[in-house]
């Protein structure tokens, strides 16, 4: 367990003010100029030891992310911007950094500005987070009243200028390369890598895209030591992390708590437990609604970083927690995923645009045992045609929930679905087709 020490997000919850005065009472802004003028090779390596890995989601070290940047600028500027865009399912970390903690992540944005040599920082930030917005960009007034930011930002000889941009309410818009798409006022499609946006980026300049957590825990770093921050969870998988607990719990929060905590513990003494104890568990999301789901059996072991997540084929993601119980139709669940999904992919690529409309229908169907045993089967090889033959994660992103159920829960498809009769009378009839369609092709045979 996290000692209060070694906690980063001290007003997570709001009990200390978040104004540029309380924001330095808790320790934000002390010695900033001193900790650039160690320079950008100590930062960054500092960052490297540290071994922080990105909290958006991907988990891509931050340190080697921010060595990609060229050495020197050139005749193109480079860019910062923070991903605030935070919509996936089951998460809402962010959401109380911008709001209860926002000096954080202005004096981290200023650090990694300087570490990238980027005199422009863009936040984007998801447009339903609209007063969230109107806090940070007060924080930012004061960061700029108080010589902050701006003009020889902190006196360290640095100018960095702040803007915040709201996005428009698409899923994908997360997804950076869609992010700095739309930010350029394009329709936020996702680019084809390589390049990728370190070397062309916004605007086709070089280009960090960081998550609002991974920024805001850069000045404590520094400030502690990467030592510190190393020495919490695991190697590989170190320092502290904000969890997001919802769905059947009988107190859903956000935490910070140490990398590879175990989930047991987290639901049990953060969330007050699963409704109905844990024995009435029935699975677990635990890293957004795209990282496939985990049994009960599972759960009772199982340790909350970025590895042990992937050893048990699932993936610690933006760590959105949803506990899901025994009162809950976990198809149903599913299947609601599913049209999340559809509903969101952008449609460049035909696997994803056609595939997660299956995976939705075919979902809803077995949801209410009007599919057939094969199609069970089926749904498995739908997936496997979108993972990996697609533009970007988000294919994945919406075949793995799938797969997760499959894995895990395929007895509860089967028994669900063994004995369709509509099916059996006419076995040529193509499966992935509307249920009026084959009810329609019934008829007429
Ligand atoms: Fe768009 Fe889906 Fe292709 Fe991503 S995988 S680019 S969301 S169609």
């Amino acid at each position: 367990m996290l000692e209060d020490k070694d906690r980063i997000f001290k007003n997570l919850y709001n009990d200390f003010g978040i104004d540029v005065t309380s924001s330095k009472n808790r320790g934000d802004w002390l010695d900033t100029k001193v900790l650039i003028s160690k320079g950008r090779d100590w930062i960054i390596n500092e960052i490297k030891s540290s071994e922080l890995r990105g909290r958006g989601g991907a988990g891509f070290p931050t340190g080697l992310k921010w060595s990609f940047a060229p050495k020197e600028v050139g005749s193109r500027p480079h860019y910062l911007v923070i991903n605030a865009d935070e919509s996936e399912p089951g998460t809402c970390k962010d959401r109380d950094i911008l709001r209860f903690e926002p000096h954080k992540l202005i004096e981290g944005c200023l650090i990694a500005a300087y570490a990238v040599q980027a005199h422009v920082c863009y936040i984007y930030i998801r447009g339903e987070y609209f007063n969230e917005g109107q806090i940070l960009q007060e924080a930012i007034n004061q960061a700029y009243k108080n010589k902050l930011i701006g003009k020889n930002s902190c006196d360290s000889g640095w100018d960095l200028d702040i803007f915040i941009h709201y996005g428009a309410g698409a899923y994908i818009c997360g997804e950076e390369t869609a992010l700095l798409e739309s930010l350029e006022g394009n329709k936020g499609q996702p680019r084809l890598k390589p390049p990728f946006p370190a070397l062309v980026g916004l605007y086709g300049c070089p280009t960090i895209v960081n998550n609002v957590e991974t920024i805001a825990v850069v000045p404590t770093i520094l400030r502690k030591g990467s030592k510190w921050f190393a020495s919490i969870g695991k190697p590989k998988n170190t320092g502290t992390k904000i969890f997001c607990i919802s769905g059947n719990v009988n107190n859903p929060c956000n935490v910070e708590e140490e990398m590879g905590i175990s989930l047991k513990d987290l639901i049990a003494t953060h969330a007050g437990g699963v409704i109905g104890g844990w024995d009435n568990l029935q699975a677990v999301i635990p890293g957004g609604s795209s990282m496939p789901l985990l049994p009960k059996n599972i759960c009772e072991t199982i340790k909350m970083d970025f590895d042990s997540l992937v050893e048990n084929k699932s993936g610690l993601g933006t760590a959105g927690i949803v506990v899901i119980n025994k009162d809950q139709d976990i198809i149903k669940c599913m299947a609601r995923i599913a049209r999340f999904y559809k509903h969101e992919s952008c449609g460049q690529c035909t696997p994803c645009r056609e595939g997660s409309g299956w995976m939705w229908r075919m979902l809803e169907r077995m949801a209410k045992g009007e599919a057939s045993r094969e199609e069970v089967d089926m749904l498995m090889d739908v997936t496997k045609q979108i993972e990996g033959h697609t533009i970007c994660a988000f294919g994945e992103g919406s075949a793995w929930p799938v797969q997760g159920l499959l894995r895990h829960f395929k007895k509860e498809l089967i028994k669900r679905n063994n004995f369709n009769p509509l099916i059996k009378k006419n076995k040529n009839v193509p499966y992935l087709i509307d249920q009026h369609l084959l009810e329609e092709d019934n008829v007429k045979n």
